[in-house]
């Protein structure tokens, strides 16, 4: 199967090459040539009018997330959850998503199950459980409530891990459950009951421990983060992601563009929340926190920018408000130019994701991660919002998943 006279959109180059034709083989695109008057094959797709992007890469999901109250999830049956992340993942398929970073929640059981086609989703990678102390972000326990169920087969985005000799082992074990990064809370957050969003999470000891363990075995981490303080000392002490980074200034952007490190902010989660967030069971001591971080956002967004940071797109959207994840290229568009709206979610999520090459580009020996535009995207990125009526088809390795 091939595409033809399709425009292909390079967000490397900036450049647009009108009437290609994408010669497919398996889940990789074997050329891209200039297209012919060879009449088209019955199983070609026919382009033409549509823009050929790549297939796009959200480097902050919560697949496994049912409601936005992180605490309920935990009491529900392992078999519920993944029901619901099966038909979460295809969603996203529709919107365009080939690729997703799972923050917390998802293991390496779905990344077989859609590596080896028993579902259809986009490509996958996970960190299995995000690690906080106790009382840090991934602590959900109301206040009174004293007792840990760490059993793995409990549903949750994260799990505690006090110290740095269980960090070790904890990470040590992560690694050998398959995951491709290790995700660390460092601050305090949104959907936490019992910290502070100032609040400056794990010591320096257990930070290097983890980021130490994580090198080692060739993953990385990724650090969720908020305030100024907390985004330095992650960057300090290695950390290669930078998750949400809302209160960030000038300075900390400068760092992270200085130490190669990756900025992933989660504007529409913040947004979505503070209008929707009660209604989907957010609770009230988090709807409280929402108003500290969203205002900021944007203006860190645009610091990142200036500074020439690595920026990826994420959304970190939960449960029943996931449905929004494409409004997070309107909010960007209002920073950023839309080539580099663009890039954040091809290039440069495949750099973050160690994939140069394979995602993230359409290229001869890429994967064949495909998505037709209607509108030319980097003129109106934001456009992408609306991926009903604007992307017109899905290519997920290979295969054509979505035809509008
Ligand atoms: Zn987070
Ligand atoms: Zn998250």
């Amino acid at each position: 199967m091939d595409i033809r006279h399709v425009a292909v959109v390079d967000p490397a180059t900036e450049q647009v090459h009108h009437d290609r034709r994408i010669v497919l083989n398996g889940d990789r695109i074997a050329a891209i040539t200039a297209d012919t008057l060879e009449p088209l094959a019955p199983d070609d797709l026919d382009g033409a009018g549509c823009y050929a992007i790549p297939g796009l890469i959200d480097c902050h999901v919560h697949v496994t997330s049912v409601t936005a109250d992180e605490w309920a999830d935990t009491g529900m049956a392992p078999s519920y959850v993944t029901a619901h992340a099966l038909r979460e993942l295809r969603a996203m398929l529709e919107r365009g998503f080939t690729t997703v970073r799972d923050a917390g929640g998802a293991d390496t059981g779905l990344v077989d199950a859609l590596d080896e086609g028993v579902v259809t989703g986009p490509r996958l990678f996970v960190c299995g459980r995000a690690l906080s102390q106790t009382g840090g972000h991934a602590d959900l326990r109301p206040r009174g409530r004293y007792h840990v169920d760490d059993h793995p087969a409990v549903p949750g985005i994260g799990r505690i891990a006090d110290g740095v000799d269980t960090l070790r082992t904890v990470v040590r074990e992560l690694v050998r459950s398959g995951v491709s990064f290790i995700k660390l809370m460092l601050s305090g957050g949104i959907s936490s009951p019992t910290d502070r969003i100032d609040g400056l999470q794990y010591s320096d000891e257990e930070i290097r421990a983890a980021v130490d363990e994580a090198n080692r075995a060739g993953v990385y981490c990724a650090g969720h983060a908020y305030t100024p303080e907390a985004v330095a000392r992650a960057i300090r002490l290695g950390v290669r992601t930078i998750e949400h980074g809302n209160l960030i200034g000038p300075a900390e952007a400068a760092l992270i563009a200085e130490h190669g490190a990756y900025y992933v902010p989660t504007l529409v989660t913040y947004t979505v929340l503070a209008r929707e967030g009660p209604a989907f069971g957010l609770p009230p001591a988090s709807v409280a926190k929402v108003a500290a971080v969203s205002d900021r956002g944007l203006a860190a967004l645009g610091h990142a920018y200036r500074a020439g940071a690595q920026i990826a797109f994420g959304t970190d959207l939960l449960g029943q408000m996931r449905h929004h994840q494409s409004t997070e290229f309107a909010l960007r568009a209002r920073v950023q130019p839309g080539w580099a709206v663009l890039r954040s979610a091809t290039t440069t999520g495949a750099a973050l994701l160690r994939a140069d090459g394979q995602f993230g580009v359409l290229a001869e020996g890429a994967r064949a991660d495909i998505v037709l535009t209607r509108h030319d995207p980097a003129a109106h990125v934001e456009l992408l919002a609306e991926p009903d009526t604007e992307i017109a088809a899905v290519l997920a390795r290979g295969r054509p998943v979505v035809r509008r």
